[in-house]
């Protein structure tokens, strides 16, 4: 990454790079911060298709915090020799009771959930992907004082939308 715009900290500070700051970000490789083997599969995917068509593409996703959905857009643009510009901006904000699932501090077991990178859905079986307080209701979790760990993903609808960029 070679550049931050100014209003990137802010954003920051209310996401899920709270603590880091321009310096520890700069001149690391985007592939620092995208986990999930699908994910970054995904975003290659999107990044080749921006670098050859020479063409922006545009998509909304969600950057989610505890108390917060955040949806999000993101646009790709074409820059010189290969770079890209990602340009994010925060269409609306539904603020929720706090979810414990989705704080990082929470302590947790062994055992697995599958989070979509792109929308926040929960894997409940290999086609059914719900919101979170869904997945949460339906696996008897809010009861639980120790929450599963979560890994990331792509839903089988995120991963349809990409077929059409
Ligand atoms: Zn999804």
């Amino acid at each position: 990454m070679i550049a931050l715009s100014d209003d990137w900290a802010s954003l920051a500070k209310s996401g899920s790079a709270s603590g880091l700051t321009r310096d520890e970000i700069v001149g690391r490789s985007i592939w620092d911060f995208i986990s999930g083997k699908e994910t970054r599969y995904l975003y290659e995917f999107l990044f080749e298709k921006v670098r050859t068509r020479g063409q922006a593409v545009e998509f909304s996703f969600r950057c989610d915090s505890p108390n917060c959905r955040r949806f999000m857009s993101l646009a790709l643009s074409p820059l010189d020799q290969g770079s890209l510009r990602l340009a994010g901006r925060t269409l609306r904000l539904e603020y929720r009771t706090a979810v414990q699932l989705l704080d990082r501090a929470a302590a947790r077991p062994k055992n697995f959930l599958t989070i979509c990178s792109w929308c926040k859905g929960i894997r409940l079986s290999p086609n059914r992907w719900v919101e979170v307080e869904v997945a949460l209701r339906e696996l008897g979790l809010f009861q639980e004082s120790l929450l599963p760990s979560l890994t990331h993903g792509i839903c089988t609808h995120c991963e349809s939308r990409i077929e059409t960029f």
